[in-house]
C-alpha cells in the first residue's frame, strides 16, 4: 500500500474536510528550498513549509548543533532548572529584539505564545489592581486556534460551534489612508467606554489575511494612542519574525515598541516546534510579588526544551550572517524586477511586497477554499513549485536559501497559470 493510502486508515489532519479532501501527498524528503515525494517528483517549496524553514530545509549548521546538544542534553524541567541553550539563546534573542524587550517565557507553538501574551495581559492589569477584560484586535487578523488566539483572531469563519465561549474581544478595521479618521474614532470610543487590556495586531503584514499589508505610520499612531490609555501593546510576529519584513522583526519599522512579542515558526528554523513570548522589563515587574498568586502560573511540560533552544540560536547564527542578510537583499531585489514585470498583467489587480514577502491579487474573485483556488494549487504542484493560493492572492515567501533559477522556475510557474485561469 502506498503512504497515501495507509495514511487513510488513521489519520486526521489540520484543517481539513476529509470527506471533501481524502488525499495528501507524501514527503519523503526535503532539502534546502526544495520537497521530494514518494514519487521522486520535486517541488520548490514557495511558502517555507507556512513560514517555517526560512533557512532552508534540514539545514546542515541547526542539525549540528542540535546533534551534539542531543548528546549532551535532552530535555529537564524548566521549572525551578535552567540550562546553557536557553540562557545562550535568551542572551543572543534580546540583543535583536526591540530594545525595550527584555524577558522570555517560553511555549509550544504560535498559538500559545499568543495565549501566554493575552494572558500575561490581563494578569498585568489585574496584579496592579485594575481589572481590565477587553482585547481589541484587527479585523482579518489570524492569531492562532487555541481558545485565547482564535478569539482575537478575525478570520476564522469556521468558528461557529466556539464563538460563545470566546474571551471578550472588539475589532477594528486593518487602518488604511482613507479610513484612518474613522478607526481613530473607533479605537478612542472603545478605549474611553471599556476596560482594555491590550490591543493585538500583526506588525505591517495580516499573513493568514493573503499577506494584506498597511503602513508603518498608521500603526504607529495607533499604538501611541492605546499607550496612552496604558493599553498594552502585543506584537504577534509569528509570521513577520526573524528576517520576513527585511528587517529582523517588523516592530523594527515602527518608532512605538510593543510591550510584548509573540515568535514562533521560523523561530528554529522548522526544525522542531518552539514559541516565545518576550516582554519588557514592566511587565515583567507587574508579577513580582511576596504574594504567590501574582506570579505567573502558566507552563507547558516542553518549556525551553533544550534541543529547541539550540535549533533557534543556531537560527539566529544563521539570521545574522552575511550570507543570509546578502540572501535576504537579492531575493527582495528579485521580487521587486518580477513586481515590474508582472503588475500590469491584465489577470492582476494588485501586487504589494515587503521583504522577501511577494503577493499578487488576481482581479477574480475566488473562495479562500474553492475549485478554482484548487485548480490554481494543482497547477503549480504539475508544475514542481509549491505555492498555496490564499483565495485569490497568490504569494510567494521562499527559505532564504532559494537560488535564483528556483525562483525565475516560481515565477514563471505563476505567469504561466495566468494563462490557464
Ligand atoms: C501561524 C500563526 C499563528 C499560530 O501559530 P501556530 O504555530 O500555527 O499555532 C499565530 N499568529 C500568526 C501571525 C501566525 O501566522
Amino acid at each position: 500500500m502506498s503512504l497515501q493510502e495507509r495514511d487513510k486508515k488513521h489519520l486526521w489532519h489540520p484543517l481539513t474536510q476529509h470527506k471533501l479532501h481524502p488525499n495528501h501527498l507524501a514527503i519523503t524528503k526535503a532539502k534546502g528550498a526544495v520537497l521530494y515525494d514518494d514519487k521522486g517528483n520535486e517541488y520548490i517549496d514557495g511558502i517555507a513549509s507556512w513560514y517555517t524553514c526560512m533557512y532552508g530545509h534540514s539545514n546542515d549548521y541547526i542539525i549540528e548543533k542540535i546533534h551534539e546538544q542531543m548528546l549532551q542534553l535532552d530535555h529537564v524541567v524548566f521549572a525551578g532548572f535552567t540550562h546553557e541553550p536557553a540562557i545562550k539563546l535568551s542572551e543572543r534573542l534580546i540583543k535583536i529584539l526591540p530594545e525595550n524587550q527584555n524577558k522570555l517565557f517560553f511555549s509550544d507553538n504560535g498559538s500559545t505564545s499568543v495565549d501566554v501574551a493575552i494572558k500575561m495581559a490581563l494578569q498585568y492589569h489585574f496584579n496592579r489592581g485594575e481589572k481590565r477584560s477587553k482585547i481589541i484586535a484587527l479585523e482579518g487578523g489570524f492569531h492562532g486556534d487555541t481558545f485565547g488566539a482564535m478569539s482575537v483572531s478575525g478570520l476564522s469563519i469556521y468558528n461557529g460551534p466556539f464563538e460563545e465561549f470566546f474571551i471578550d474581544v472588539a475589532r477594528i478595521p486593518v487602518p488604511t489612508k482613507s479610513n484612518f479618521e474613522i478607526v481613530k474614532q473607533q479605537l478612542s470610543e472603545l478605549l474611553s467606554t471599556e476596560n482594555v487590556a491590550a490591543f493585538i495586531y500583526e506588525p505591517l503584514v495580516q499573513g493568514a489575511a493573503a499577506m494584506k499589508m498597511y503602513d508603518a505610520s498608521l500603526l504607529n499612531e495607533l499604538i501611541s494612542i492605546i499607550k496612552q490609555h496604558h493599553v498594552l501593546a502585543i506584537a504577534d510576529e509569528v509570521m513577520t519574525g526573524f528576517g520576513k519584513t527585511g528587517k529582523h522583526f517588523a516592530s523594527e519599522h515602527l518608532t512605538e515598541q510593543p510591550d510584548i512579542i509573540c515568535l514562533a515558526k521560523s523561530l528554529t528554523g522548522g526544525m522542531v516546534p518552539m514559541a516565545i513570548t518576550s516582554c519588557s522589563q514592566k511587565i515583567y515587574e507587574a508579577f513580582l510579588s511576596d504574594d504567590i498568586s501574582k506570579g505567573f502560573f502558566h507552563g507547558h511540560t516542553y518549556s525551553a526544551n533544550p534541543i529547541a533552544c539550540t535549533a533557534a540560536l543556531a537560527g539566529i547564527e544563521l539570521l545574522e550572517s552575511k550570507e543570509f542578510q546578502d540572501n535576504i537583499s537579492r531575493i527582495s531585489a528579485s521580487h521587486q524586477a518580477f513586481d515590474n514585470h508582472i503588475k500590469n498583467h491584465p489577470k492582476v489587480a494588485e501586487t504589494r511586497q515587503l521583504g522577501v514577502i511577494y503577493a499578487l491579487d488576481l482581479n477574480i474573485e475566488m473562495d479562500r477554499y474553492g475549485d478554482l483556488r484548487n485548480k490554481l494549487f494543482k497547477f503549480f504542484m504539475n508544475n514542481g513549485v509549491c505555492l498555496r493560493p490564499l483565495g485569490n492572492t497568490i504569494y510567494i515567501l521562499a527559505p532564504y536559501v532559494i537560488t535564483n533559477t528556483q525562483l525565475e522556475k516560481v515565477y514563471r510557474s505563476i505567469e504561466d497559470a495566468l494563462e490557464i485561469i
